[in-house]
């Protein structure tokens, strides 16, 4: 594809002129004079139309976990193509490709999670969830129990039933969200919440308001509660350890559904397979998408626990919901080389043992710097929170502003991280070295 500075005019004036592009200041981006075009990348280095060559910290949108330019998975796509390049499973028809990736997934999830319903993002197997839920619990004669229980700051995807699962204030603002039945608690925020108690005296607190919400709403008409383990586009908020027990506890004390939310934690940004293995957890459902395929085709899964999988056999009768490209054939065969990749590579191992352990030592070192209130990290997932002041936990005025300053002058010296508010947040391809980890906190750090 040709480069250079006629074709990067020529491409930014039509980009402003046709494209609305998703969450986007569409008046902001005009003024700015357009978006920065990436042509390439390889390995953990994207190139843009001017030919700047710029670390990715965010691995795209959390996704690219192999990093780019794999050969393999090309080849995958390829061969897949020529042999099927796409047929549906609805209607009592299945796929090699299909079969095969349920198989491994299950295998891979955590235990009892032996079945798999596919769709192409994270957000429409959040969608699917939230009818198979209230499906489930129809079938089981208990159609009252309709509501689902979410977290603020909590980020489940941008269609009506996702973003309502979410809890994201702006989306919320627009296109009149949540829907009913979807209700929030206060997240395990401790920097933003914790006021004077431990993390974890405030972990337990945080999970005690899922279970004043459920005895608020009335358990017989709550039908599941749903989290990220990490709340990665809220901020990277790392919950302290007192609290996915409690929250497990409190589900199973009362019948409701536990889903884990594992779109971004999923295939080894944690160290592990899935961050549930990290907290102990059994989920009864939890959707994947993004390094499903390292991002190199749209895929997504919901992993589903024998309770609800078993009851949908058993009861029979149509489940009237699925997707054009539900398992579709060229995608599962890209994810099925890419978990050859991740398992041959020993990608998670390195996570754990070597670049996890490493990134949170150089976050701790930018402790000591006077805007740096807060740094977490578990495996290949961190945040650094800025604030005005360290001691009391303030916030800048207006909130946001340094984020946005610090990711500007993060990109311009050629790292990608992103801000949420005032959270500077990473999470890099895991084939991430320790010298990328060194340029993006010293970039980070100037
Ligand atoms: N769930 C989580 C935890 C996510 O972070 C995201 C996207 O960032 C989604 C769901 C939605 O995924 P998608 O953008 O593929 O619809």
């Amino acid at each position: 594809m040709q480069t250079g500075s006629n074709s990067t005019a020529r491409w930014k004036a039509s980009d402003t002129r046709h494209h609305l592009h998703p969450f986007t200041d569409y008046k902001a981006l005009a003024e700015e004079g357009g978006s920065r075009i990436i042509t390439h990348a390889e390995g953990v280095h994207l190139t843009d139309s001017e030919g700047h060559r710029i670390l990715d910290a965010m691995a795209g949108l959390w996704c690219v976990n192999v990093g780019y330019g794999r050969r393999e998975l090309a080849q995958a796509a390829f061969d897949q193509m020529q042999e099927l390049p796409y047929y549906n499973t609805f209607f009592k028809t299945a796929t090699p490709p299909s079969i095969e990736l349920a198989e491994r997934l299950t295998a891979l999830a955590p235990e009892g999670l032996n079945h798999v319903f596919f769709g192409s993002s994270g957000s429409e197997a959040n969608d699917t969830i939230v009818r198979m839920v209230r499906h489930y619990w129809a079938l089981e004669g208990k159609p009252e129990k309709q509501v689902f229980i979410s977290r603020e700051h909590a980020y489940h995807g941008s269609t009506m039933a996702s973003a309502s699962l979410g809890g994201q204030a702006a989306m919320h603002g627009q296109g009149g969200l949540p829907l009913p039945g979807f209700e929030h608690v206060m997240p395990p925020y401790w920097f933003d919440y914790g006021d004077t108690l431990s993390p974890e005296a405030f972990g337990e607190a945080a999970a005690r308001a899922v279970e004043d919400k459920i005895l608020a709403i009335g358990p017989e008409k709550v039908a599941a509660f749903i989290g990220e383990p990490i709340q990665g586009a809220g901020g990277v908020i790392i919950p302290p350890e007192s609290y996915w027990p409690e929250v497990a506890r409190i589900c199973r004390q009362y019948d409701v559904l536990l889903i884990v939310d594992e779109v971004i934690t999923g295939f080894g940004r944690t160290g592990h397979w899935f961050a549930s293995e990290h907290y102990g957890l059994k989920p009864d459902i939890m959707p994947l998408a993004k390094g499903i395929t390292s991002g190199y085709l749209p895929l997504s899964a919901v992993m589903v626990g024998d309770r609800v999988a078993d009851t949908l056999v058993r009861e029979g009768g149509e489940f009237f919901h699925g997707f054009t490209y539900s398992g579709h054939p060229v995608c599962c065969a890209v994810a099925l080389a890419n978990l050859d990749i991740i398992k041959r590579e020993g990608l998670i191992e390195k996570v754990q043992n070597e670049t996890g352990p490493y990134l949170a030592e150089r976050l701790r070192d930018l402790s000591d710097h006077s805007i740096v209130g807060e740094v977490r990290s578990l495996g290949l997932v961190g945040a650094v929170e800025l604030c005005a002041d360290k001691a009391n936990r303030t916030h800048f005025d207006p909130v946001g502003k340094a984020g946005v300053i610090c990711r500007d002058h993060c990109i311009g010296s050629g790292v990608v991280l992103r801000a949420v508010r005032d959270a500077m947040v990473i999470s890099p391809p895991l084939i991430f070295e320790k010298a990328h980890i060194d340029e993006a906190v010293e970039t980070l750090r100037r």
